[in-house]
C-alpha cells in the first residue's frame, strides 16, 4: 500500500491580547521565548511537521497579529479550522471571563457543521509568574468551565519555561484529527507537488485553505 498522504491541519489560537498566544506558538514551533512584547508578527501562521500515530501532518497554526484587541478578525481567519485553542492568563480574571466571548465568536464566525462537538482546547498560561503567587484563576475554576462546555481538555502552561507546551499541542493535534473529513471528501491536490489536474468543488478543503491563504 502506498504511504498515506500528508494531511494539513488548521489550528487557530484565540484569547485576549497579552495572554501569551504568540509566545506559546513560538515556544512550540521554534523552542524560543522572548520577554519583549510584540503585538504583531510578520506571518499569519506558522507551520510545523508533526507525527501522530505513524502519520505525518502539517500543522498550520494561525495567530492573530494584534487585531484581537479590536475584535476584527476576518472570516478567512476562522474558516476551515480543525481545532480552536483558547488561551487565558491564570493571573488575569478578565482574560478568563472573556473565554465565553472568544468561544462564541469562534462558533459564529467559523460556523462549524457540528458546533456542540467542535474540538476546543483550553490553555491557562503564565503559570510560572511570581512562582504562582499572583495567580487569580484556580485550576478548579478553569476545569469547571471546561466541564460546562462539554469537557474541553485543559492544560496549564508556561510559554516562558515550556511547561506543558508539548503535551498541550499533542492534544491539540489529536483533537484536530477528530474533525478530519471523511476519506471520500479529501482531495489529492492539497498534497500534490504538481499542478492540480482535476477541478475541485468549491467546498473542497484545498479551495478553502487556498482562499484563506490569499485572504478571500
Ligand atoms: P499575545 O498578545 O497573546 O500574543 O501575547 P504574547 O505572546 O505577545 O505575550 C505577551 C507578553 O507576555 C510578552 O511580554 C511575553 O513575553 C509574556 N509571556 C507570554 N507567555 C508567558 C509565560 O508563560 N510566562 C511569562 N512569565 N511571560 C509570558
Ligand atoms: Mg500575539
Amino acid at each position: 500500500m502506498a504511504s498515506r498522504r500528508r494531511t494539513l491541519l488548521k489550528v487557530i489560537i484565540l484569547g485576549d491580547s497579552g495572554v501569551g498566544k504568540t509566545s506559546l506558538m513560538n515556544q512550540y514551533v521554534n523552542k524560543k521565548f522572548s520577554n519583549q512584547y510584540k503585538a504583531t508578527i510578520g506571518a499569519d501562521f506558522l507551520t510545523k511537521e508533526v507525527q501522530f500515530e505513524d502519520r505525518l501532518f502539517t500543522l498550520q497554526i494561525w495567530d492573530t497579529a494584534g487585531q484581537e484587541r479590536f475584535q476584527s478578525l476576518g472570516v478567512a481567519f476562522y474558516r476551515g479550522a480543525d481545532c480552536c485553542v483558547l488561551v487565558y492568563d491564570v493571573n488575569s480574571m478578565k482574560s478568563f471571563d472573556n473565554l465565553n466571548n472568544w468561544r462564541e465568536e469562534f462558533l459564529i464566525q467559523a460556523s462549524p457543521s457540528d458546533p456542540d462537538n467542535f474540538p476546543f482546547v483550553l490553555l491557562g498560561n503564565k503559570v510560572d509568574v511570581d512562582g504562582g503567587n499572583s495567580r487569580v484563576v484556580s485550576e478548579k475554576k478553569a476545569k469547571a468551565w471546561c466541564a460546562s462546555k462539554g469537557n474541553i481538555p485543559y492544560f496549564e502552561t508556561s510559554a516562558k519555561d515550556g511547561t506543558n507546551v508539548e503535551d498541550a499541542f499533542q492534544c491539540i493535534v489529536k483533537n484536530a484529527l477528530k474533525n478530519e473529513p471523511d476519506e471520500e471528501l479529501k482531495c489529492a491536490c492539497l498534497d500534490s507537488e504538481e499542478e492540480e489536474k482535476s477541478p475541485c468543488s468549491s467546498n473542497c478543503r484545498c479551495q478553502i485553505i487556498y482562499r484563506n491563504y490569499i485572504g478571500l
